[in-house]
């Protein structure tokens, strides 16, 4: 065997066997990563990820096109998308890492790892999410990390809850707590579709808090893969709240500018 490997053909062979059990392509272009080592998203899928731009709601993070005196924190004059001015979201703000859209790799990787459940897609989410949270969040005290749930049935399906796999994840990067298992959701609801007021709609009372104890008073962190209306993240901070909890504030690996 050795001798077989040591010869070029052998080599070849060896690493053909290895493409097959570890298949090292992108999941974005589905063309080999040669960097899959450190990431399985290839160089090219990287440079198309696009970041989200300066000007942003400052509750919501929605890019506000044409915004240029966006943000004054010492007075207290933020610039608010139509959405929250007319009426705040329960969570005081909301960031994300990436723009989504149809073609961003990171939709890609994120239907890769949920639907196809490759697990190696969560690497280059948690990096993008570990480089933007410190520009986009500053550290607040007693502050726990929490997933966004899953309801019982979707992950017994899954078999995983990504938000919950990368949740924890950037707990362990922070030196954060990290809490599941309190928010839930009780109420299985269709993916999400419609506009804001539909989606809304739909998720009102979808979660439940159990042992409010554990949350009394402490900040939260409800990390999530997708922002899209803010519906679902809004929803779950109002029961947080209702709870007894502190302030909430979200981030998700993505979202949609709509
Ligand atoms: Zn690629
Ligand atoms: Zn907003």
């Amino acid at each position: 065997m050795s001798t077989l490997l040591a010869s070029g053909k052998g080599q070849e062979l060896f690493q053909a066997l290895i493409d097959i059990i570890y298949p090292a392509m992108c999941p974005a272009c589905q063309k080999r990563s040669p960097v899959w080592e450190m990431s399985p998203l290839c160089p090219t899928c990287w440079s198309l990820i696009e970041l989200l731009p300066d000007y942003l709601c400052q509750c919501c993070g929605l890019p506000i096109v044409g915004l240029k005196n966006f943000s004054d924190p010492e007075t207290e004059d933020f610039a608010l998308c139509q959405s929250c001015l007319l009426e705040r979201p329960s969570f005081v703000t909301a960031r994300s890492a990436t723009l989504y859209n149809r073609e961003s790799p990171v939709r890609a990787i994120i239907l890769a790892l949920k639907h196809a459940k490759n697990l190696s897609c969560i690497r280059p989410l948690l990096t993008l999410m570990i480089n933007s949270i410190p520009q986009h969040l500053p550290r607040i005290d007693n502050e726990i990390v929490m997933p966004v749930p899953l309801h019982w049935s979707r992950f017994m399906e899954r078999g995983f809850n990504q938000s919950a796999l990368l949740a924890r994840l950037v707990a362990r990067q922070f030196g954060l707590g990290y809490i599941e298992n309190v928010l839930l959701r009780s109420k299985r609801t269709a993916p999400q579709a419609g506009d804001r007021e539909q989606r809304q709609h739909n998720i009102n009372n979808a979660f439940s808090v159990r042992k409010p104890d554990r949350i009394r008073k402490q900040n939260i962190l409800l990390i999530d893969d997708v922002m899209t209306t803010g519906a679902t993240l809004n929803e779950c901070a109002r029961k947080l709240l209702e709870a007894g909890s502190g302030q909430v504030r979200a981030f998700t690996v993505a979202r949609v500018a709509i």
